[in-house]
């Protein structure tokens, strides 16, 4: 089976990533979306929210598994068996950032490979933040999240 590892903050999940995942879903058999577990990262929701909303999010899209994991994808990815790990760009911006990060992770397992998928245009300026800032100051964000990921914010709200 040809598996592929999405890993992301997903702090929280946007229709930016469910984009790139359904487009890796075409490339691959199975993909597993993998909450990176970073304790020395600021996060809003914590890894529980993001696994329990990912999981209602992604319900019904068949060939999907959701996870979590505290220390390096490619580990993890070894564990599994999976040869490659997607990652989204958006801007050039990303890509300073992605390709430090392909290098490491070449560094480190040099049998995986990244596979990059380029943001749609209608998603290239979503991102965690950006839906966050919005959605904090009153802005309809019911476009640019999965609903599951609505009523995480609706919840984190009472
Ligand atoms: P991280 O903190 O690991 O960068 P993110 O949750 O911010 O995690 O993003 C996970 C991956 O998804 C990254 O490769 C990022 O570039 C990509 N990504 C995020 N938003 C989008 C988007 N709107 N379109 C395409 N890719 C995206």
């Amino acid at each position: 089976m040809n598996l592929a590892i999405y890993p992301g903050s997903f702090d929280p999940f946007t229709n930016g990533h469910l984009d790139i995942l359904r487009r890796a879903l075409s490339l691959f058999d199975k993909v597993i979306v993998l909450v990176a577990v970073n304790s020395s990262k600021k996060s809003r929701f914590t890894t529980e929210e993001r696994v329990a909303s990912l999981r209602e999010a992604l319900a019904d899209t068949p060939n999907v598994e959701v996870d979590s994991w505290e220390g390096l994808t490619v580990d993890y990815a070894r564990q599994k068996g999976a040869k490659h790990i997607i990652r989204g760009l958006r801007a050039v911006t990303d890509f300073e950032y992605e390709f430090q990060l392909a290098s490491a992770n070449r560094f480190a397992a040099p049998e995986i490979d990244m596979v990059f998928l380029m943001a749609s245009s209608e998603h290239s300026f979503v991102s965690s933040s950006v839906v966050d800032e919005l959605q904090k100051n009153g802005a309809d964000v019911s476009s640019l999240v999965p609903s599951a990921i609505l009523r995480l914010y609706e919840k984190k709200r009472r």
